[in-house]
């Protein structure tokens, strides 16, 4: 709890940004000081080594999910996929359309890269209303992976994000 706190001073919050009325975490803030990066890095490793189920691949999302997937993938001694936004990835993909509060977007992963895996994690920085992660779970869902777990840095509880979620979702830290 005191590594937790710890970290959580170091994101800062930045009322009003992208848009008038949003709160935004930056995780970046951490990755300012040495120490705080240090404990974080401690804290994602004691969570994914005590993982009870096996897994295949870690998949991030972009872009900050980029920040932690590899590093979690290297401790646990798999590949790292990364789920893009639409156009960004070359070669062969699979891809999944879903909804957003205006409009669709699109998530692709490669297609090769999931070949034959069939327990994923899926990280990501920050779980807000749960849509991108909802999607991306979708998405590894629809190429026959089963999600062992959605794992978060930052949560913003009172979105509720997890409850769109249908696998376990675990957060380092929580916002109320
Ligand atoms: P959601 O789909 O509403 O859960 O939003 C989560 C996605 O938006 C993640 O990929 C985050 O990186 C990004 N995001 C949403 N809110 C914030 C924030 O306050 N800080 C940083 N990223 C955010």
């Amino acid at each position: 709890v005191k590594k937790i706190e710890f970290v959580k001073q170091h994101v800062r919050s930045y009322p009003d940004f992208p848009k008038k009325g949003i709160l935004f975490r930056d995780i970046f803030s951490v990755f300012n000081d040495v120490e705080a990066t240090r404990t974080l890095d401690c804290l994602i490793a004691d969570h994914v080594k005590n993982l009870q189920k096996p897994i295949d691949a870690v998949i991030g999302l972009e872009s900050r999910g980029f920040l932690f997937g590899p590093q979690i993938a290297s401790i646990l001694g798999v590949p790292f996929v990364p789920a893009r936004k639409k156009g960004k990835l070359p070669g062969e993909l699979i891809r999944l359309e879903y909804s957003l509060e205006y409009g669709t977007d699109v998530m692709e992963v490669q297609k090769e890269s999931l070949a034959g895996k069939k327990s994923v994690l899926i990280v990501d920085d920050l779980l807000a209303t749960g849509g991108t992660m909802k999607a991306a779970v979708d998405l590894a869902t629809s190429t026959g992976a089963n999600v062992v777990e959605c794992f978060v840095i930052l949560e913003l509880a009172d979105l509720k994000g997890r409850d769109k979620i249908p696998v376990p979702c675990h957060s380092l830290i929580v916002y109320d």
